[in-house]
């Protein structure tokens, strides 16, 4: 028996219900391209190799590798690497990522995939605060920097609220699968300068947009804006970060910053 190894953020899904509601809810397409990042023993890539053909793993682990290796099918293709070490162009082959990762490197694996045009679908599980923020209405705490980076991309929703005792160990926290479709509704040349707006709007939590953008708008700018100064980042709208990034970089009519 292969023992779950903490270092490598090991938590097996088990419940079979869940994982049956996962695959369900996963949109098949013979003419995509899949990828499944961090397999571990297969409770996932042994359902979905039903479905799709072929289908690439990552997976950093050697043991889950041999275990993987006893799946049945020609139409698997294993790779074992640390996923963080993969660039764009090993991403690019891909328009659907699949994804039961620990949850520590998940952000930084959905910041890395958002620009990678060809990939139009994400389905992960988070842990549940995360994926809160993932989904977060306007104007809630839960609007967040995250929120507004993934949704610049991508829509999101959340597909399944599942329970630690699905996994085997048990995590700490709950955990949500949410899915992230590509959008395609914004300029992708705009998003570094946007990044900039939305960081400094959300730089201190509990200080309104006058106080987080004092070195970028003044109260003139606000009126122009049609912004509240007093409002805070939780506040706005991509929309509405975008109107900023458009009046500070594209108008002209600000050049500082
Ligand atoms: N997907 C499986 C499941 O649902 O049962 C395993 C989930 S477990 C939470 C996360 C998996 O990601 C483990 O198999 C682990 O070895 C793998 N993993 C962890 N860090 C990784 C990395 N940097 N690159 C690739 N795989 C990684």
């Amino acid at each position: 028996m292969v023992i779950a190894k903490k270092k490598f953020g090991q938590n097996f899904l088990v419940d079979h219900n869940v994982i049956n509601q996962i695959i369900s809810e996963i949109k098949f397409d013979p003419s995509k391209t899949f990828l499944e990042i961090g397999p571990g023993k297969g409770a996932l890539t042994r359902e979905l190799i039903k479905k799709i053909n072929p289908l690439t793993l990552i997976e950093i682990d050697a043991d889950m590798i041999n275990i993987l290796k006893q799946i049945n099918s020609k139409n698997l293709e294993i790779i074992q690497i640390d996923v963080l070490k993969l660039d764009e162009h090993f991403f690019n082959k891909f328009n659907i990522v699949i994804g039961n990762l620990p949850y520590y490197i998940s952000s930084e694996i959905i910041f890395k995939l958002l620009p990678i045009k060809q990939i139009t679908h994400m389905y992960f599980m988070f842990q549940r605060e995360v994926a809160d923020r993932l989904i977060a209405q306007i104007g809630t705490k839960d609007n967040s920097i995250l929120t507004n980076l993934v949704n610049f991309y991508f829509d999101t929703e959340k597909l399944i609220d599942v329970n630690p005792n699905a996994f085997e160990p048990a995590p700490k926290v709950k955990s949500s699968f949410i899915k992230l479709t590509r959008h395609n509704k914004y300029n992708e040349f705009v998003y570094e300068q946007y990044k900039k707006i939305v960081k400094a709007s959300f730089k201190f939590k509990r200080k309104n947009l006058k106080n987080n953008l004092k070195n970028i708008l003044s109260e003139k700018d606000f009126d122009s804006l049609q912004l509240d100064p007093t409002s805070r980042a939780e506040d706005l709208s991509v929309e509405d970060f975008l109107k900023i990034v458009n009046y500070v970089f594209i108008d002209d009519k600000k050049n500082s910053y």
